[in-house]
């Protein structure tokens, strides 16, 4: 495998570093392009940068949760010319046979349920996760679960931004699945995110 998953996407590492709000030693905010107020050109950008890492495994559907994952796996869709599903959490009847999961809120505390219709993911299917953060790891087992369910293959796991320090990474990987994103946060301290650094 030439292209590395999780090479440092410089673009990216370098607003993470000059931009994002840092809380306390374990949230990273950036909501100002990503997860609340949200820049096309630039998710577009890292959608691609995300989508030509994964085309190595040729999937046919991006499965991610929502919501804040619906915005990178769309444009990673797009750029893959792909479709989209997404693991409902806040109107959880959907076409039945459903499949579901609970999982802890890591950002809001107590827990979701994430429901999946099998109608729109098939046993045939090649299977690539997208989400906005990985960290614990809780929601991408899970897709990676339901989807194994659904029957189909799960290639990879991919994220716009890892935390390091955080347990999800392995968790992904103990299951079989590589994982590939795009800025890598080693810790957060005294307000700062220290992120590895693009090779150039
Ligand atoms: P996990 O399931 O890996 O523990 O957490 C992943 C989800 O929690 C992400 O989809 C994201 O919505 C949220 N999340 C976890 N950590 C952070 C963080 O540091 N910043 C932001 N903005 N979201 C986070």
């Amino acid at each position: 495998m030439n292209i590395k998953l999780s090479a440092p996407y410089a673009p990216l590492v370098r607003r993470i570093e000059a931009e994002a709000t840092v809380i306390g030693d374990q949230v990273l905010k950036i909501d100002h392009f990503l997860n609340h107020r949200i820049e096309p050109r630039f998710i577009t950008e890292m959608g691609g940068e995300l989508a030509r890492r994964l085309a190595q495994f040729e999937p046919s559907v991006v499965l991610t949760a929502e919501a804040s994952g619906i915005a990178p796996g769309l444009v990673v869709a797009q750029a893959l010319d792909i479709p989209l599903v997404y693991a409902k959490k806040y109107a959880p009847q959907v076409e039945s046979p459903a499949i579901a999961r609970v999982i802890p809120s890591p950002t809001k505390g107590g827990e979701t349920k994430l429901v999946l219709s099998q109608r729109y993911i098939v046993p045939s299917d090649r299977v690539v996760i997208v989400d906005d953060f990985l960290s614990n790891g809780r929601t991408a087992v899970a897709l990676i679960e339901m989807a194994r369910e659904a029957g189909a293959k799960v290639l990879c796991a991919s994220f716009i931004v890892e935390k390091r320090f955080k347990q999800g990474h392995a968790a992904i990987e103990a299951l079989g699945v590589p994982v590939a994103t795009l800025a890598q946060v080693e810790a957060l301290e005294n307000g700062r995110a220290l992120l590895t650094q693009p090779a150039d």
